[in-house]
């Protein structure tokens, strides 16, 4: 019998429908037509993949109804949420046809030759930026749209010229299935050919394997846990032709308390943190997991101020099983670790459904700078107070931290000295530092950078969010005193594409 997924309804922990699975061989029959996609004309047509993607914009708009009941019933998230998240997707591909549309993203670089340069005499160089090839994209499990099977992973590998093959996350293969179509349909309308855009999905690691082992694959998105983004790099790296593996893993995304900001508005912290671990279960990657405090009264009040506001929060609905019980296990270990204390009643397996409370434990500080383990990810609504005794404490702790994605510090108006030298150690460490607010909430914008050193990601170099996501589906190709007939229009004299190029170390339109 043909194998399915099966989709669970974790409000309820019901099972939902089932939806036929992929086998290896699919996915060999995908990424052989997404390799023939990537020499056709239509293809190489930007205009073509811009309207692609503002199509697929159009099409999921116009089904917003039928995606936004599935990602309800897969992944419990509520009606506002999906909602938002829907729009929020739609954006992220407009977004990325604007980018294809103004073409600047081939980063052109013209060094005109120049015969008395010395020691030798320079070539003219000139350079840009290429697609890559065909893309593989694990879908996340807590962003079933936004960084799904048309989150940004997809929309910058498309706008990057990059048919993409993309693995549906076994937790909501309905909702998969459903923003497949619409970018099928929108794929076919724009008259591209079938390789585009394909879904794949299975259940167990046997499709994914097979869509990092496929030859013509030449770069892999992926966002989830450290343990599968881990094994899809060093496997990807044992190909023949190894691949790059973009994939944005966990984080505990420290915060940092300090006693001016507590005297000036630790209620408002307190109500923003607690927010920020409650929200969407705590099942984001920004979530902030480890929280420093200082020891003593103020730092008392205020783990209290947090405890009352995450009881009020109540039982939080968890995207699936795996997740709900990975989670019990890793509280497990916290309530038998005799150096932390849980500061929150009870919790664990609430009814009905997939629920769980939202916790906090606290640690002194030199207990995480002993135990690693205290600083691993805890993927719900749980938060792990550290306190420390002094500023000096504050920053050793500081540099134990591993790779980040965020850190934020809360400081008083009165401690820029200490505002910066957290900075300058947390810079090290992470890809953005928030002040004064919360890490959750990543805005799709130019600057944008989510991403981080390992375990955050396997490439620190690179943002899986945000207008420069596109850079990871692309490769530089220089041309050597090529003449003008076999350069590409970006880089021909004229500038026939009006883009902004860099000639001659001056960024110019002319
Ligand atoms: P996951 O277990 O990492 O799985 C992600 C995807 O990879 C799924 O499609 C999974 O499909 C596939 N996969 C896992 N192991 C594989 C392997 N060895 N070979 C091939 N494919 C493999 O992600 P998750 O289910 O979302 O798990 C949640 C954990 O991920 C959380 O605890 C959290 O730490 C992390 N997470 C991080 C982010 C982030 O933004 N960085 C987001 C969500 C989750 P199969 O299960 O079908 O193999």
């Amino acid at each position: 019998m043909a194998e399915t997924v099966q989709s669970v309804d974790p409000r309820t922990g019901q099972a939902g429908p089932t939806y036929p699975a992929s086998t290896p061989s699919d996915v060999r029959v995908a990424v052989t037509a997404s390799a023939q996609a990537v020499g056709s004309p239509a293809w190489r047509d930007d205009e073509r993949r811009a309207a692609f993607l503002r199509g697929a914009a159009a099409r999921l708009r116009e089904a917003d109804g039928e995606i936004v009941a599935l990602v309800q019933s897969e992944t419990g998230l509520p009606e506002g949420r999906a909602v938002g998240e829907l729009e929020r997707t739609c954006r992220q591909l407009e977004a990325f046809a604007d980018l294809v549309d103004a073409g600047d993203y081939v980063d052109a670089m013209i060094d005109t030759a120049d015969p008395g340069a010395q020691p030798i005499p320079r070539p003219d160089v000139r350079r840009m930026l290429v697609p890559i090839g065909p893309v593989a994209v694990f879908g996340a499990s807590n962003f079933p749209l936004a960084f799904g099977v048309a989150g940004g992973d997809t929309a910058s590998a498309l706008a990057a010229g990059c048919p993409v093959v993309a693995k549906g996350h076994p937790s909501h293969p309905g909702t998969s299935e459903a923003v497949a179509a619409c970018l099928d349909a929108a794929r076919a309308d724009a008259g591209l050919p079938d390789g585009a855009f394909a879904l794949v999905q299975g259940p167990g690691n046997d499709v994914g394997e097979a869509l990092v082992d496929a030859p013509a694959i030449a770069a892999v998105g992926f966002t989830g846990s450290l343990a599968a983004g881990r094994a899809l790099y060093e496997r990807a790296a044992r190909r023949p032709e190894p691949i790059p593996v973009y994939a944005e893993m966990g984080s505990v995304n420290p915060v940092v308390v300090t006693e001016g900001a507590l005297a000036e508005r630790a209620d408002a912290i307190a109500e923003q943190l607690a927010g920020a671990v409650s929200f969407a279960a705590g099942q984001l990657c920004t979530k902030p997991g480890v929280v420093l405090v200082p020891e003593g009264a103020s730092g008392e009040a205020f783990a209290q101020a947090v405890v009352d506001r995450l009881g009020a929060a109540g039982p939080q609905v968890m995207l699936n099983d795996r997740l709900r019980s990975s989670l019990g296990d890793r509280v497990q270990d916290l309530d038998a670790d005799g150096n932390v204390q849980r500061l929150t009643p009870d919790g664990g397996a609430a009814e009905p459904g997939l629920r769980f409370d939202p916790l906090a434990f606290r640690a002194p500080a030199a207990a995480v700078r002993a135990s690693r383990d205290l600083l691993e990810e805890r993927f719900g609504p749980v938060v792990l107070l550290v306190t420390y005794a002094s500023e000096d404490e504050l920053l050793e702790t500081a540099g134990v931290l591993e790779g980040q994605l965020t850190a934020t510090i809360h400081a008083g108006a009165q401690e820029a000295e200490l505002r910066r030298s957290l900075t300058d150690a947390l810079s090290e460490r992470v890809g953005r530092l928030i002040y004064d607010g919360v890490p959750t909430g990543v805005a799709v914008s130019t600057a944008m950078h989510h991403g981080g050193p390992y375990p955050a990601t396997t490439a620190p170099a690179h943002t899986s969010v945000g207008m420069t996501a596109i850079a990871r589906f692309l490769r530089p190709v220089a041309w050597q005193n090529a003449p003008q007939d076999v350069l590409p229009p970006a880089l021909q004299d004229g500038n026939p594409l009006g883009i902004w190029r860099s000639v001659d170390g001056q960024l110019t339109r002319d």
